[in-house]
């Protein structure tokens, strides 16, 4: 039996169901749900109040990110989970800005994530000192990183085409020029192996219902360099972030390192779900995950680009430039999508002609892959997806 088999196994699918959107929503954990029901059995059940102590809820943000900081390389007892990812962003964000009192511009690139560039803009509102957010093409961001610069903050990997960046490349330019770094792991962590303490990279975010399979809403998690987590002021001063969240202090004195970064109460049933998730990284590591999502990736290109010769693969044709998806173009490509979901092979749509296919060894293979290939080569050749239905946008695409 392959390690993968093995893997898949700890995995639920419904019947008959080929899932390549585990970049956006990873599937269900057996044991996440044993582990869910448990805890809300014994632990929120029996212990109450008194589980925050009996059952070390309180700890479980940073037990949970030492687990996380692994997978991404990062030192031990510089992780810590809570929030959304977009709160996430701001924090790491107006952190890494208070650093660079002289410089006025954060960097980013059009390959960003909206809601990271939405809440730069709201944080450069709030704080009103003339910042302002320059966006460049991704491919041209050494060339923007100068003196004025303070931040670079950048998603590596892009979640529309799987775009991947050069992330200790692109932190040593930035450092050469005092530029503090923010990188959002939203698609990497799980997917392709990191290494934020080789690199140096300042501050990292990223999220866990994607490749690290929390289920919807988990917490996202939040990286501060050994060498800043000590001199960081965070902006959202939360109690539980405080030196000593129980004296109830009347004005605020930061936790000890990366702890400071928590700001309120942490989600328990969510970061029950996450640890269960991340037992399946007990038993195989990044690098044989990614080795395998690359032969996947190839595999998947070839196939559709044999056989459907009207999708345009939008993802880079080099692996080593590509995070764990696969993206193709169509001017009908919401529909095709809903075509090929109806037959259940579950992808998603990203605006504007975007057919989005997520590679993820943990539960996908081989034939998986095959399979989902002959399906959209069907609905392509029969014109399937030309029907009214499957043009009809829903909320979440
Ligand atoms: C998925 C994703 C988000 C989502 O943020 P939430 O606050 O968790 O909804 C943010 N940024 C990036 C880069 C993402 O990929």
């Amino acid at each position: 039996m392959s390690i993968f088999d093995k893997t898949r196994a700890m995995f639920h699918l419904p019947d008959g169901v080929i899932y390549l959107d585990g970049n956006s929503l990873g599937p269900l954990p057996h044991h996440a749900q044993d582990r869910v029901d448990e805890m809300i059995r014994d632990q929120w059940g029996e212990m109450l109040i008194t589980g925050w102590n009996k059952a070390g809820w309180m700890e479980q943000p940073s037990r949970v990110g030492d687990r996380i900081g692994r997978l991404v390389g990062a030192e031990a007892g510089h992780v810590v989970m809570g929030d959304t990812l977009s709160i996430k962003v701001y924090q790491a964000l107006a952190s890494a800005l208070e650093m660079q009192p002289g410089r006025k511009v954060i960097v980013s690139d059009t390959g960003n994530f909206p809601s990271d560039l939405y809440m730069a803009e709201g944080l450069i509102r709030s704080l009103d000192k003339g910042l302002s957010l320059k966006l460049v093409d991704p491919d041209a961001i050494e060339h923007a990183l100068d003196e004025s610069v303070a931040i670079l903050m950048l998603t590596q990997v892009d979640y529309r085409t799987g775009r991947m960046h050069d992330m200790a490349d692109l932190t040593r330019r930035a450092h050469e020029k005092g530029i503090v770094t923010v990188w959002d792991l939203a698609h990497s962590a799980g997917a392709v192996p990191v290494n934020l303490a080789e690199v140096g990279a300042d501050f990292a975010v990223g999220c866990s219902y994607k490749y690290l399979n929390s289920g919807p809403g988990g917490p996202a998690f939040i990286y501060v360099a050994p060498r800043h987590a000590n001199e960081v002021t965070p902006a959202l001063s939360g109690w539980l972030g405080h030196e000593s969240p129980f004296a109830f202090d009347l004005s605020y004195r930061a936790a000890s390192g990366v702890e400071r970064m928590r700001v309120g109460t942490p989600p328990v049933i969510q970061l029950a779900a996450l640890e269960a998730a991340l037992d399946v990284w007990d038993h195989v590591d990044m690098d044989t995950v990614r080795a395998r999502a690359i032969d996947l990736s190839e595999l998947f290109i070839a196939e559709v680009e044999r056989t459907c010769p009207d999708l345009v693969l939008v993802s880079p044709r080099d692996a080593d430039r590509r995070g764990s998806q696969v993206s193709f173009s169509h001017p009908e490509g919401y529909a095709i999508m809903q075509a090929l979901i109806a037959q259940k092979v579950i992808g998603d749509f990203r605006a504007p002609d975007i057919l989005r296919f997520g590679i993820t060894p943990l539960y996908i293979g081989e034939q998986d892959i095959l399979t989902a290939a002959s399906t959209l080569h069907r609905i392509m050749e029969d014109g399937l997806w030309d029907r009214d239905a499957y043009r009809v946008r829903a909320r979440v695409t």
